[in-house]
């Protein structure tokens, strides 16, 4: 007989997930309701409430979707973009890299701004493309860079697609409760995010919120969208008002229970006690690794608070250090992507897991391991 599964107790200090809370965990153990229960379109009204204070929006359609943040990329990418559209993708790290793929296949046309990886977004490098070109219908960009702990100037790049008449598409998955998300102050029209970041819920839920602007773009398509699943027109005859629900995939329930906690949680703390939270501990943990004699390699002024990345010191086996965290201590972090892979260790602070026993549990056990 195969046993059931019991996972360890860990501590969540990676890029994502981040802990859990036990009140998040034991919401999704409540009895499954049928995703058409009057009861449960009660909690999806709230839901999409609570959606809106999270991502500082009065955007109508603002929903969780059913995915991981990976799915939410995707609903913005393929209502938003048709056949031959020309999209600016700003890449300055991993997932830069994802929305190009996405929109060369909604056959969109990529037209790359590109940066360093460890460097934000450099705005007149849109602006150039900008001037020489005035058939560009969006602009995407990647709001915190989980792949390098760099967080882009996304007020400033709403800003610019605002002026050129243009469409911003945002990647906050790792921004929305770490850092501000001012979706309606920026005049954002797609910003997506993830539930297992700084949301600190379990994987596979996506927030999205869509301004008025992008929304009638959606209702006004040449062409259908090419996936059913995560057509929005479609999807809105669920999620959307406050009347009859129409069938369209079934919701994940407990998930949605999970979220809904989740949510309730962060606006008992309030948002902006949590930006200062996020804030207040990596600096917490940036003392404490200066003084081992680490280092981080993002410059001061673009450090993402819940995505550390720090140098590895010469000579030592990341790797090792990782996994003796792992199996001594019950700590996870994360290893370097792409060009910064052996270069750095990713050091998150998110949600539940930027406290002061998370920063103090990490020091301690890295002079153990280091030493
Ligand atoms: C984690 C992450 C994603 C992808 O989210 P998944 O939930 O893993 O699909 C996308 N963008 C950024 C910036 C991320 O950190």
């Amino acid at each position: 007989m195969t046993p059931s599964f019991n996972p360890p107790i860990r501590r969540l200090m990676g890029p994502g997930p981040s802990d859990v809370h036990p009140r998040v965990l034991g919401a999704m153990a409540r009895p499954t309701i049928g995703h058409l229960d009057p009861e449960f379109s009660r909690m999806m009204e709230e839901v999409k409430d609570l959606l809106r204070y999270a991502f500082k929006t009065k955007n109508a359609l603002t929903i969780p979707v059913s995915g991981p943040g990976s799915v939410g990329m995707e609903t913005c990418f393929v209502n938003l973009v048709e056949a031959g559209d020309k999209v600016i993708v700003c890449q300055n790290g991993a997932f830069g890299g994802r929305m190009k793929e996405n929109v060369e296949r909604c056959g969109g046309v990529p037209i790359m701004v590109i940066d360093e990886w460890g460097k934000p977004v450099d705005i007149e490098k849109i602006e150039d493309v900008l001037k020489t070109n005035s058939d560009i219908k969006a602009v995407a960009f990647v709001h915190a860079e989980t792949s390098t702990g760099v967080q882009s100037d996304a007020a400033a790049i709403c800003a610019l697609a605002r002026k050129y008449g243009i469409l911003s598409i945002v990647d906050a998955v790792t921004s929305l409760g770490g850092t501000p998300v001012l979706t309606d102050e920026w005049g954002a029209d797609a910003v997506y995010s993830g539930s297992q970041k700084c949301l600190s819920c379990m994987p596979g839920i996506s927030p999205v919120t869509i301004s008025e602007k992008a929304a009638s773009v959606v209702r006004s398509r040449n062409h259908k969208v090419q996936s059913w699943f995560m057509d929005l027109n479609l999807v809105m005859g669920y999620w959307g008002g406050e009347g009859a629900r129409v069938y369209h995939h079934t919701a994940p329930i407990n998930p949605l229970y999970a979220i809904h906690e989740a949510l309730v949680m962060l606006k008992e703390e309030g948002l902006e006690q949590a930006w200062e939270r996020h804030a207040k501990m990596h600096n917490a943990l940036r003392v404490g690794i200066e003084a081992m004699g680490l280092s981080l390699i993002v410059e001061e002024a673009y450090r993402l608070p819940q995505l550390n990345t720090v140098s590895i010191p010469e000579g030592v086996d990341e790797a090792a250090v990782r996994s003796t965290l792992l199996s001594r201590y019950n700590l996870e972090i994360g290893a370097g992507l792409g060009g910064l892979a052996g270069k750095v260790w990713r050091v998150g602070l998110m949600g539940q897991s930027a406290t002061s026993e998370h920063v103090i549990l990490f020091l301690s056990a890295m002079e153990d391991v280091l030493g």
